[in-house]
């Protein structure tokens, strides 16, 4: 006998505000199949069971994890034991409210401490403000001359991965006293400029501080929705409203109206577009430790597959990741940037999201190191 869940689908906001007092475990479920993973999806849209997808279903034999309340976790397993899912318990206690705080930057004050204690190289520039009017600053790198070559990095446009934002700020620090010291990164920056967004969405950003530690969408209103944001990873022009996004507006991985819609993305675009000659799109999330490349959202291999596999050397693993569409690095694949990588930083899921903050500086120190070797790549096939 099967367990049986009820299919009221999801039409008001579930876990806007503090809803995160109490105990919840998170499940991670491997789907054998492509009708196991149509069957995640489906409980995906069932908002009244308040499951949180950490990792949405995306291909066979790739985990999805799954936070659960409490109250529910005996439903759930129920179900999952009755379809002959294969799962186990990835985090036993979650107790969301402890690492509020324990990550905070002072993104803004810190981007105006480095661009002036390093002003031969660094700049803060604005390129748009978000919903909720905050900047949307970038720091320049850069040693001079006129439209060079550029790498474009981006963090935390899924707002709760916390990890992502810090990262970011790490490294710009790092390349900033790198240059003139490192050969690698002096040689880089005599040649190409580099422009990070540390807080690709701020207002995502602000509210998981606030409110809602496990928030990952933009902070947009939408018509004729009770539900707020969209999933500003799922909003580019490119497959948009294809497979693995969600036309829902209470959904996590809702794609918004229209591709570029929210402003937080279409800012990074107009950028893009105005400079004319990134070379390479670089952009980062957690958890999972992979290096992920185009195509998200179809199955054709992409033209210069075969160069960007020789990249999987780096750490972490390169991996395709099908069944997603809206995806940022397509876009930027499909506009003409070759070089476009989605990092997907620590850890496997033994904390997701909640990464202790002891583990900022490794996985900073680790990513950089993944990213150099892109940029050394960047650096030396010009195209
Ligand atoms: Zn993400």
């Amino acid at each position: 006998q099967q367990a049986a869940i009820s299919t009221r689908p999801l039409s008001e906001p579930v876990s806007e505000g503090l809803a995160l007092c109490c105990r919840h475990q998170v499940l991670r479920i491997k789907p054998k199949n492509e009708e196991e993973i149509k069957k995640l999806q489906h409980l995906e849209t069932m908002g009244h069971l308040e499951l949180d997808f950490w990792k949405n279903p995306t291909a066979p034999s790739f985990p999805a994890d799954v936070r659960i309340p409490a109250k529910r976790v005996p439903l759930i397993k129920a179900f999952l034991e009755s379809h002959g899912f294969e799962y186990s318990v990835l985090i036993k206690d979650l107790q969301v409210g402890n690492a509020i705080g324990t990550y905070f930057i002072e993104s803004w004050n810190e981007l105006d401490h480095l661009a002036s204690a390093f002003n031969n190289i660094v700049q803060k520039i604005q390129i748009g403000e978000s919903y909720e009017k905050r900047p949307l600053f970038v720091l320049k790198f850069s040693t001079g001359g006129r439209n060079r070559p550029a790498i474009w990095l981006d963090a935390g446009i899924h707002s709760r991965e916390w990890v992502t934002q810090a990262s970011a700020m790490w490294i710009a620090k790092q390349i900033a006293s790198d240059y003139g010291k490192d050969p690698s990164t002096t040689s880089l920056l005599n040649k190409m400029d580099i422009f990070l967004l540390p807080v690709a969405n701020p207002d995502g950003y602000v509210f998981t501080h606030t409110t809602n530690r496990m928030w990952r969408k933009t902070r947009s209103r939408n018509k004729g929705s009770l539900c707020v944001g969209v999933d500003p990873n799922r909003n580019w022009d490119a497959g948009f409203g294809g497979p693995g996004a969600s036309n829902n507006p209470c959904s996590d991985s809702y794609r918004g109206p229209s591709a570029n819609s929210e402003v937080e993305v279409k800012s990074i675009v107009d950028f893009i577009r105005n400079h004319g000659n990134i070379q390479a799109f670089l952009t980062l999330h957690s958890y999972s430790q992979l290096l992920m490349y185009p195509y998200g959202y179809k199955c054709t291999q992409p033209a210069d597959y075969a160069e960007l596999v020789r990249h999987s050397d780096v750490k972490p693993v390169l991996t395709p990741h099908k069944y997603k569409s809206g995806g940022s690095i397509d876009w930027s694949y499909d506009y003409g940037i070759k070089y476009s990588f989605a990092f997907e930083l620590r850890d496997t899921g033994r904390f997701g999201f909640l990464l202790p903050a002891n583990q900022i500086i490794p996985t900073a120190e680790e990513t950089w190191l993944g990213l150099k070797t892109i940029m050394e790549h960047v650096r030396d096939n010009p195209y």
